[in-house]
Formats: C-alpha cells, sequence, structure tokens
C-alpha cells in the first residue's frame, strides 16, 4: 500500500495515517494477528475500523469502554459506516436494529461489552454472523494483575476458537513487559506480530510547580484558557468539592467527580464534560477510565500523582486530537509526605511497597530534572532521546542555579541539633529565628542554628527542604519528622557541593499554545464554528466532537473554505460528514448556503474525481450541439459524467461502454473528454 488507501479520506477525512498506524493497518489487511501497544490519542480505533471497512464480513469489536463505545458507533454512523453496539446501554430499539443488520449482514462493526461474552446465545450469534475480523480494545483488561482486569476478557480465547480460530488483533496503551507477555499468552496461540509505538507525545506540554499560593496559581491557569475543557487532578475528594467552587466562583464552568457521589450524578457530571464545550472538571483519580474526550486541552495536578505511570496516564487524556495542549503538576513537600505514607499504610507486601517508594522517587527525579523533562521522563520509559523536547518548562526557562552548599547546610544543620524530630515548619522557625511557643517550649532558642537563616523568607526555605529532599539529602519519616541521610552529612562536612534551582518568584507564563488563534477575525469565525457544531451536536444528541473535532474547525479556519470541493480538503471531512455538514459550515465562510450540488457530483469532492467532473460538465455543455452548434441535441447524465471521471477511460471504446454512453455520444462527447482526461492526469 503505497498510498493510503481512498477510505482514509472518504470516510474518516484524513489526509494521512499518523505515525505507526500504517503497518498496523497492513499488518491487519494482510491477514496477520497484530498486538499493537501505541500511547493514548495515538489513533488505535482506526487500526481495525479501516481494516474492517476493507474486507467483507463482520468485525467484532470488544470494549469494556461503553460510553467510548457509544460515541465511536456515533462517529463512525456519522461517517457512513454500518456500526452498531450491543452493551448494557442499548434501549431495546437500538438492540433490534443492531440485530436487524447483524442477520441481513449489512453490518460491518459490531463493539460488543465483555460481559456479552458470558451469554451463550451471543457467542451463537457471533458463529451465525460470519465474523472475520476479531479487536480486542483495551486488551490489558486480560491481565489478571493490572488494575483494570476484566474476567470476561479471559473468555475471549474461546470466542476465537469457536469463530474457527479467526484473525485476532489486540491493542492498548499498556507497555510493561509482564503485561504484554500476558496478552499474548492469553489472547493468541501462537505469537502475534507486535508493534510498540514510542510514548512520546510531543504535543503536550509538561510542567512542574513547587506549591506557591496553589488555588490562586490553579485560578489564573484555568481562566487564562477561557472556554477550553481541562481536568484537575486533586488528592482527595474534599479538594475536588473546594476547587471547583473557588473555580465557579471565577466564573469558570467548573464541576467536581469523584467516587463519593452518587452514580447519577457521576454520570451526569461526566457526560456534560464529555459533550459541552470548555468544562473543567475536578476530579481524583476515580475520573479516568472511559475519558475519551479528545479535545481535553489542559491537565493539572493540583497534587503530586503516585507514581510516573499515573503522571503519564492522566496528562495523556490532554490532547488526543494531536493539538497542543498543556500540562502542569503542582507539588509540595506535604504531598511527598502523603504519598510515601499511602504506600507505608497499604497492605501490599513489603517487595511491592519498595518498588512504590521507587516509583514514587522516579516521579521526583522527574519533578527536580536538571533539563529537559521529556528525556528524563522518556528515559523512564526505556526511550532514549537525544535533543531536549523544546516544549517543556525547563526547556522554556532553563532554571537559574546557584551553589546551595551553605544553604542546605544549615537545614541540615537544624535538623540535626533539633534532634530529627521535627518537621519543615519548625526547622524553619528555627532557621529564621522566629520565637514560637514550640520553639522556646523545647529551649531551640539557645541553639547556635537559631536565626542563622533571617535572610531567607518562610516560601524560600521550604523550598531549600524540599529540593534537598527530592536530591537525597534527607528523609522524612511516617511521623513527619526530617533526618540527614548519608549522602546529606557528606554535604554538612564540606565533601560535596549542592546545586539547587532557583525558586521562580513569579510562575512563568505558559509559551503561547502555538495552535493559538492570534487573529481576532479567525478567532470569530472559530467561535462560529464551534456554536454551529454545538448546535448540530445537541439536535443530534452526539457530543460535539463527533460532529468535527476542534482540529477540523482549525484546519477550516485556516483554510477558509469558500466551495464545497474545499471544505473536502479540510482535515477530518469525509464523504458522509461533507454531505451532511458541509453546506451548514460552508455558510459560515461565505455567508450563504451553496446550491446543493448533484449527489454524483458531491460523491466525487473527497477525490481527485470533483475537478476532473466539473471540466467534463463544462466541456459536455459546449457539445451539446456538437462543435459546430449546428448537429443534433445530445446530453449526458451527471451519473455518467461522475462515473468517466470515476473511470477515467483512455480509449473512444473505453469511454462507449460507460453506462448511459454508448457509440452515438462517445463519437461526439469522446475527443475532446479524452483531451481532459488526459490533461487531468498531468
Ligand atoms: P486511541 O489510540 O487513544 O484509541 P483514537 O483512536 O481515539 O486514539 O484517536 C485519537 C484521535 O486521533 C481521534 O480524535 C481521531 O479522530 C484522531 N485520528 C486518528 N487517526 C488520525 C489520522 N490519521 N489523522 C488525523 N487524526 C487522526
Ligand atoms: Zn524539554
Amino acid at each position: 500500500m503505497d498510498a493510503p488507501t481512498p477510505l482514509l479520506k472518504s470516510v474518516f477525512g484524513f489526509d494521512q495515517f499518523r505515525p505507526g498506524q500504517q503497518e498496523i493497518v497492513e499488518a491487519v489487511t494482510a491477514g496477520r494477528d497484530v498486538l499493537a501497544i501505541m500511547p493514548t490519542g495515538g489513533g488505535k480505533s482506526l487500526c481495525y475500523q479501516l481494516p474492517a471497512l476493507m474486507r467483507d464480513g463482520l468485525t467484532v469489536v470488544i470494549s469494556p469502554l461503553i460510553a467510548l463505545m457509544r460515541d465511536q458507533v456515533a462517529g463512525l454512523r456519522e461517517a457512513g459506516v454500518e456500526a452498531g453496539a450491543l452493551s448494557s446501554a442499548n434501549d431495546p430499539t437500538e438492540t433490534d436494529r443492531v440485530l436487524d443488520a447483524l442477520e441481513s449482514g449489512r453490518l460491518q462493526l459490531l463493539y460488543l461489552a465483555p460481559e456479552r461474552l458470558a451469554n451463550p446465545g451471543a457467542q451463537a450469534l457471533l458463529v451465525r454472523a460470519g465474523v472475520t475480523l476479531l479487536a480486542v480494545d483495551e486488551a490489558h483488561c486480560v491481565s489478571q494483575w493490572g488494575h483494570d482486569f476484566r474476567p470476561d476478557y479471559l473468555r475471549i480465547g474461546d470466542l476465537r476458537e469457536a469463530l474457527g480460530g479467526v484473525q485476532t488483533t489486540a491493542f492498548t496503551a499498556t507497555a510493561d513487559e509482564g503485561t504484554r507477555a500476558e496478552i499474548m499468552r492469553r489472547l493468541f496461540p501462537d505469537p502475534p506480530e507486535v508493534f510498540l509505538r514510542g510514548f512520546d507525545r510531543p504535543n503536550l506540554r509538561l510542567a512542574f510547580e513547587p506549591k506557591n499560593a496553589p488555588q490562586s496559581r490553579i485560578i489564573s491557569f484555568v481562566k487564562r484558557r477561557h472556554g477550553q475543557s481541562g481536568i484537575i487532578y486533586c488528592a482527595s475528594r474534599k479538594k475536588t468539592e473546594a476547587l471547583a467552587a473557588a473555580l465557579s466562583r471565577e466564573g469558570v464552568d467548573a464541576v467536581a467527580y469523584h467516587a463519593g457521589l452518587d452514580p447519577e450524578t457521576r454520570s451526569d457530571r461526566q457526560d456534560r464534560f464529555a459533550r459541552a464545550d470548555g468544562v473543567v472538571m475536578t476530579a481524583t483519580i476515580a475520573f479516568g477510565m472511559g475519558v475519551d474526550k479528545p479535545d481535553i486541552r489542559f491537565v493539572i495536578h493540583a497534587d503530586l500523582p503516585k507514581t510516573v505511570e499515573s503522571y503519564y496516564q492522566e496528562i495523556g487524556r490532554a490532547g488526543r486530537d494531536g493539538l497542543p495542549a498543556d500540562t502542569l503538576t503542582l507539588y509540595g513537600i506535604d504531598d511527598i509526605k502523603l504519598r510515601r505514607r499511602q504506600i507505608d499504610d497499604s497492605n501490599a507486601p513489603q517487595e511491592r511497597r519498595r518498588a512504590d517508594h521507587q516509583r514514587l522517587n522516579a516521579l521526583l527525579a522527574i519533578a527536580e530534572a536538571p533539563a529537559c523533562r521529556r528525556q528524563s521522563l522518556l528515559a523512564y520509559f526505556g526511550e532514549t532521546r537525544g535533543e531536549p523536547c523544546g516544549n517543556c518548562d525547563l526547556c522554556d526557562t532553563p532554571p537559574e542555579r546557584y551553589d546551595g552548599t551553605e544553604r542546605v547546610q544549615k537545614a541540615l544543620s537544624a535538623i540535626v541539633r533539633t534532634g530529627e524530630r521535627f518537621g519543615v515548619e519548625h526547622l524553619t522557625n528555627v532557621l529564621r529565628g522566629e520565637l514560637t511557643e514550640r520553639v522556646s517550649q523545647r529551649g531551640h532558642d539557645r541553639l547556635p542554628t537559631f536565626g542563622c537563616g533571617s535572610e531567607l523568607e518562610k516560601g524560600p526555605w521550604r523550598d531549600v527542604f524540599q529540593q534537598s529532599y527530592a536530591l537525597g539529602h534527607t528523609a522524612i519519616s511516617e511521623t513527619g519528622s526530617w533526618s540527614v541521610t548519608e549522602s546529606g552529612w557528606e554535604v554538612l562536612r564540606g565533601k560535596a557541593k549542592v546545586m539547587l534551582r532557583k525558586e521562580k518568584s513569579t510562575p512563568k507564563r505558559a509559551a503561547q499554545t502555538r495552535r493559538e488563534i492570534t487573529d481576532p477575525a479567525d478567532a470569530e469565525l472559530f467561535d462560529a464554528l464551534r456554536a454551529l457544531r454545538t448546535k448540530l451536536a445537541k439536535a443530534r444528541g452526539v457530543p460535539a466532537y463527533v460532529i468535527f473535532p476542534d482540529a477540523t474547525l482549525h484546519d477550516m479556519v485556516a483554510r477558509k473554505p469558500d466551495t464545497l470541493d474545499a471544505m473536502a480538503q479540510c482535515s477530518g471531512v469525509g464523504a458522509k460528514k461533507l454531505a451532511s455538514f458541509g453546506s451548514d459550515f460552508l455558510e459560515v465562510f461565505t455567508g450563504e448556503m451553496p446550491e446543493p450540488p448533484h449527489p454524483a457530483r458531491q460523491q466525487l469532492a473527497t477525490g481527485p474525481g470533483g475537478a476532473l467532473f466539473d471540466a467534463l460538465l463544462a466541456t459536455h455543455a459546449t457539445l451539446t450541439r456538437g462543435p459546430d452548434g449546428l448537429d443534433k441535441y445530445l446530453t449526458l447524465q451527471k451519473t455518467t459524467l461522475a462515473e468517466v471521471a470515476r473511470q477515467r477511460p483512455q480509449s473512444i471504446q473505453a469511454l462507449a461502454r460507460i453506462r448511459g454512453m454508448g457509440d452515438q455520444k462517445a463519437e461526439r462527447f469522446g475527443p475532446a473528454f479524452l483531451t481532459v482526461i488526459q490533461a487531468a492526469e498531468e
């Protein structure tokens, strides 16, 4: 397959494959079993949807995410594909429609919730239906050791056998070795072809900041992104509520989400987030699986995540449409303590807890990375990246560093002199010479360290402590008392130097999002397109991005189409969507509804045939009475012209064979048409 199949444009409206998609589509089309590991947003679904349309028979997609499944089916149907879903969310008419299409052999893609596999009737139905491809989405759900284990996934192997060992493809974003091996073992009798796509998500901007008046920092971050959808992850339920309230007071459309809400409220809020533009969700990690919204523009961690894996998975929910998206992680000493305590308090075996501490350390290392964060992050996943990324806070504004040895020595000495029994609050008071009740009670005002650090405010001292901790010079016990580690003693004894990052005084403005619209006229256009999209989505009861994703609206603004042909060139505009929505969107640019074109012409609009059709039509008009205007009146139907444009015949004989043409008309129009076709080919 040199050129991508025309279906890529005509059905999905894409001009090109995303990296990795083509190889996978080719392998699937060639009939091979495939296990593909692609990062979230990499475009996995296309890898089974496209092959499904390129073959006869039914493709069955197993997916555990019912909301996601419904959206995909809605999207496919808008694109003119016969797709259906069977899940607990169906109403009876919907189920009837799907079964009808299935029995009559029209159905091309059937999405199935794994629970259905437990039903013997379902298996029999599939056996009768002529399944030619099995696609297992979120394949890591088959892993018993993973977080998302779904027992029903274990039935997939049986289904495969019942379907005569049908070709099977599996997709996941979970990369670790163990899970991968388990997927292979459970889903494939023979090893499949494995595709492992890189984990870089270059459109995500990475940033970490020490917590410093976090609430106002978050509010200003969100307000600067007015009208954008985002998620703010918080460590506690209470905090999600408080933050949502604070944001709402500032006029932000914010709602909270956590496991303590009743299921109805939860699904209402999730729905609103998915469907409306610009909702900000303050959430615990309960908000995760199944968040399929492609145009989430930012993810903030109001508190430090648990591990690098969870950090990466959570920020990965932003920017699935490939457009720039922002992430920001705030962290402070209290976070680190909280996470450590959670690990220690868990009932996990000791080995697991040790591993969890190490994974937390890895995250802290990224938080305190000396240079490009993406390099550190990808290194954690075993990928090396030569160049700094240019899309993280450290690349944008490399932190200034200074020799902080003396400061750290003061901090460490305060720890040691007070007997390694206190937290940062008290230690800072001692350093700054604050005569608090506790200080005088303990007699710490008589220590040589008392007041030796009065040159620094509280905030900067906390920062020194935090960095010394992240650098491994200090440790914190379960009760929150600080102690000095071995490497800390090296510093105290003057044997090691410590370079510290200068605290950012004011949070730096995020770099301009590259896709930001700067021209006010363009911004107005974009808003108009978005409003139209909302209207159409509401009328059809589908999420806005099912009509067109942001990427498509941006492309429209960039291209400013003034004809349906030009509209068809925009990324994400396929034939069916052009027919359904093309005129409405065009009106935003031209100010008027275009004449509805002939359906035959319209079908050609998404291919190169469109211009050829127009040229043939024009030529045809000059020849209806022959070259001299004196001959018998002959005309061709538009469907015939469309067929000529599609077939591009190279001889009068071939032309004459086209339906509706015949010898007489071929003789009249043939020579001129062949010239036009040849010209189109050059
Ligand atoms: P995931 O891998 O997370 O399942 P999806 O299949 O949902 O990702 O795709 C993510 C987004 O990328 C969707 O909005 C989809 O329309 C878009 N997309 C997929 N393939 C392409 C492509 N070849 N060109 C442009 N956009 C694409
Ligand atoms: Zn970088």
